[in-house]
């Protein structure tokens, strides 16, 4: 069974899926709707069709299983619910039949709400999947959360007792949108999120994200926002801490910070030239609260730096110590990203923050086996023409075919983020799985396939990445890396999450 969470109209979420006399799959679906974060939760149910077990008492345990679960409504469809209507709790509608429903519920009804659906095939709930959901792009990132939770599983397993794992979602957690992992995350029971502003940490709360949130690059005009949200800034500089001062003190509330110290990034950072000052403004100011001290390594993932990083890691621990006694204070240090955790087990320290291979990508290609690709990114071929040989194909016509060829146009181009780089045979997509080269240069919202001698049909789905071709791949071929490929994917392609 595979549980999908896909945007729906008015802001709804829906989980959809057919419905076939598997009492428990019931029962994984309506706890997967428990465990979705905020908003509203509803069950549409058809009638349940179980012979096995005695009617009065089925739907009585469906109605245990709701409740138990927090679901906020029902609406159930079919003669059986009608009949067992009064043995439901929870605030609930009924409609004999799917048409019914259809014809008298208004779709305005449904907002902020995330809707799980599930009937038995008689029922044809695609029908009401269909009403309720966004009308979309077909150009979808589809997202695996259980590929999610075994690479948090996997990272997991390298910590030492007791380190701390704070994990980083920032840029909508590489490009697969910063909720949805989030909250598998919170699930997961993570120590940290991190965030790179303060808007996308703002996204997090307002979806009801309580883990705490360490945002890395907070501008003034967002301190407000940082109390307000509850959220916990890097501060990296004496000019930033300083106004961070002068706003606190005109509040009631004191703040969590955390302290980035440059060991050789060159990037954000205290220095040790600003230990004095930083540590004589820090001792006057209680209301600021230092709770960790963190660096961040130049180049973890390869061993021509190995030297380098010892170098890092040790500047790090000297200035963080020194910062420690002066204030009197014990706080959590943290160097190690992905690579690291794999290279450098023994800077693991009291913290570690995990980011690329949370998304599958490990960072020095040593245990690249042990990850699972977490997302696939699809779309579909709009059109399918012949072309003559020496005939050109797309803008600046520098696609010629050099054969009398087949030639797919797909609905995905540089403005979804499928890089133009890409253009003139760069990269093949998987085309009902055979590769079919990118033919001429890409366009905005399209691009063109060379599909000569697949069988493949207008509508059939063509995958951009996913396991072949992989991220990596698509990198390697334009002389990138995946975290690009990843994070460029924009907001109108569409993000599916399931877990099987
Ligand atoms: C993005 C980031 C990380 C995570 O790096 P990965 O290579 O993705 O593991 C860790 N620390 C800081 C400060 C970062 O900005």
């Amino acid at each position: 069974m595979r549980l999908g969470l896909k945007k729906g109209i008015n802001n709804c979420y829906l989980i959809d899926g057919s419905f076939n006399n598997d009492l428990s799959g019931l029962q994984r679906a309506i706890e997967f709707l428990k465990n979705q974060p905020g908003q509203t939760k509803c069950v549409i149910l058809s009638d349940i069709h179980q012979s096995d077990i005695e009617e009065k008492e089925l739907y009585r345990w469906l109605n245990e299983i709701l409740v138990e679960n927090q679901i906020d409504t029902m609406i159930g469809i079919g003669e059986e619910m009608i009949r067992n209507a009064s043995l439901f709790s929870i605030e609930s509608e009924f409609f004999k039949t799917t048409n019914q429903f259809l014809n008298e519920k208004l779709t305005e009804n449904f907002k902020n709400e995330i809707i799980l659906i599930k009937g038995t095939r008689s029922f044809g709930f695609e029908r009401i999947s269909n009403v309720l959901s966004e009308k979309t792009h077909r150009t979808v990132l589809e997202i695996n959360m259980d590929a999610v939770t075994h690479n948090l599983s996997f990272y997991k397993s390298k910590l030492k007792d007791g380190v701390k794992l704070m994990v980083m979602v920032k840029a909508a957690a590489y490009g697969s949108s910063g909720f949805e992992i989030a909250n598998l995350l919170q699930i997961n029971q993570v120590d940290y999120l991190a965030v790179a502003f303060v808007d996308e940490g703002v996204e997090l709360r307002k979806h009801g994200i309580e883990t705490p949130i360490m945002v890395m690059n907070v501008a003034p005009e967002s301190f407000s926002n940082i109390l307000k949200y509850n959220l916990e800034p890097e501060v990296y500089s004496l000019g930033q801490l300083k106004q961070l001062i002068d706003f606190i003190n005109n509040e009631e509330k004191g703040i969590k910070i955390h302290i980035e110290i440059d060991s050789g990034m060159r990037r954000l950072g205290f220095e040790e030239k600003h230990y004095d000052e930083l540590t004589t403004i820090l001792k006057e100011n209680p209301s600021i609260q230092v709770v960790s001290i963190y660096s961040h390594l130049a180049g973890a993932d390869e061993e021509k730096h190995n030297d380098f990083t010892k170098a890092q890691v040790e500047q790090f621990l000297l200035l963080a110590d020194k910062i420690e006694k002066a204030l009197k204070i014990h706080t959590i240090r943290h160097i190690l990203n992905s690579a690291g955790i794999i290279r450098f087990p023994e800077f693991q320290l009291d913290m570690i923050r995990l980011g690329i291979g949370l998304y599958g990508f490990e960072a020095c290609q040593l245990v690249q086996d042990e990850l699972r690709p977490i997302s696939t990114l699809k779309t579909v071929i709009s059109q399918i023409k012949n072309v003559k040989k020496g005939e050109t194909i797309g803008y600046s016509r520098v696609g010629v075919a050099t054969q009398d060829a087949r030639i797919a146009t797909i609905d995905i181009g540089y403005a979804d983020g499928f890089l133009r780089a890409f253009s003139n045979g760069k990269i093949s997509l998987l085309v009902n799985g055979k590769p079919a080269p990118v033919i001429g240069n890409i366009c905005m919202d399209m691009c063109m396939l060379d599909i000569t001698g697949i069988e493949a049909n207008e509508g059939d789905e063509v995958i951009v990445f996913g396991k072949n071709p992989s991220i990596k791949e698509l990198a390697d071929a334009i002389d990138t890396i995946p975290y690009e490929i990843l994070t460029n994917i924009s907001s109108r392609v569409t993000r599916v999450f399931y877990t099987n």
